[in-house]
């Protein structure tokens, strides 16, 4: 009977694995056309200002609507696209849509909206990264200082001295730059000092782990402390509740960005949101 059921779990173990081997050659298959076939668009999540409650800018958040599998998570489709080495098109197609759309509503009246946008490691260490944005910037007529890239801390790791050079030639087109999930990754005191980063996004662990006790608490009071002393300004990320807002706004952090505010959201339905009317014109 053991043996049994053990050939039977063998054999569930070997279906289930085959799906998954399956499924995943199956999104590879279509991830190469997903361009063509135009199942990407991006949503929208505000982040506000703390002090005001207005909406100051949005991070573009890549969304694939697949056919049959439906809405795909980024998470399960991005590692890929680096793996296979699409991620070159489809980074440079979210700069040039998040770019676009940044442009529409400073033209609609919407006023100044800075845009984040999610770069790839892989992306990111593309020679030719900044020559690509100055030219979807020129194309798109974005004015520069309203897209800030948004990096991790893992990409800056490894050879300071290319990473200070590429961060340099970003720099130097006028657009902001950004570490995201900051207190995920390993990033020293001297990195953060030499690396010209405007903003530092406080991963949403702390945050949600503020409720429950002090520690967490302290280490945020902590961060956005040093931030501020290397004048970087500070996005709080995954803001829940009022009680973690009031934390934070007490400690300090300059903008926030999560549920509280504002899910990721299509372009028509973040224009519409209540936090942004009355700043047209
Ligand atoms: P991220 O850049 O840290 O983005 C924040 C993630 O947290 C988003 O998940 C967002 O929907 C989610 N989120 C926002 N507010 C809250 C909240 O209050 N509570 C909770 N629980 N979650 C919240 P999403 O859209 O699934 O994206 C996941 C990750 O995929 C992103 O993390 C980013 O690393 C990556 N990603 C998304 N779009 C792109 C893209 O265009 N290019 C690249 N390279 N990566 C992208
Ligand atoms: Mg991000
Ligand atoms: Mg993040
Ligand atoms: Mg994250």
């Amino acid at each position: 009977r053991a043996k049994e059921a053990g050939r039977n779990a063998i054999r569930f173990f070997t279906v289930e694995m085959d799906r998954q081997v399956q499924d995943r050659l199956e999104i590879e298959q279509e991830l190469r056309q997903v361009l063509e076939r135009g199942e990407l668009s991006l949503a929208y999540q505000p982040q506000v200002d703390a002090g005001s409650g207005r909406v100051v800018g949005a991070e573009a958040l890549l969304r694939w609507q697949h056919p049959r599998l439906g809405n795909v998570p980024p998470m399960r489709f991005i590692p890929l696209a680096e793996e296979i080495g699409l991620i070159g098109p489809i980074g440079e197609w979210v700069l040039r849509e998040a770019c676009t759309q940044a442009r529409r509503w400073l033209e609609g009246g919407l006023g100044e909206l800075r845009i984040a946008v999610n770069v790839s490691a892989r992306q990111f260490h593309e020679l030719d990264l900044a020559e690509r944005i100055a030219a979807i910037l020129e194309q798109t007529g974005l004015p520069a200082h309203l897209l800030e890239l948004e990096l991790t801390e893992s990409m800056l790791m490894g050879d300071a001295e290319r990473t200070e050079d590429m961060l340099h030639r970003l720099k130097r087109l006028g657009i902001g730059l950004a570490l995201d999930d900051f207190g995920t990754g390993y990033s020293s005191f001297a990195y953060l000092r030499r690396f010209p980063i405007d903003t530092l996004k406080i991963d949403q662990s702390f945050v949600g782990a503020m409720v429950a006790g002090a520690n967490a608490e302290s280490i945020v009071a902590a961060i956005i402390a040093m931030a501020h002393s290397l004048q970087m300004r500070v996005v709080a990320e995954g803001v829940e509740t009022a009680q973690q807002q009031r934390q934070l706004f007490q400690h300090g952090c300059d903008s926030m960005q999560g549920y509280l505010f504002g899910r990721p959201l299509p372009p028509e339905e973040f224009s519409a949101l209540p936090l942004l009317r009355g700043q047209a014109g």
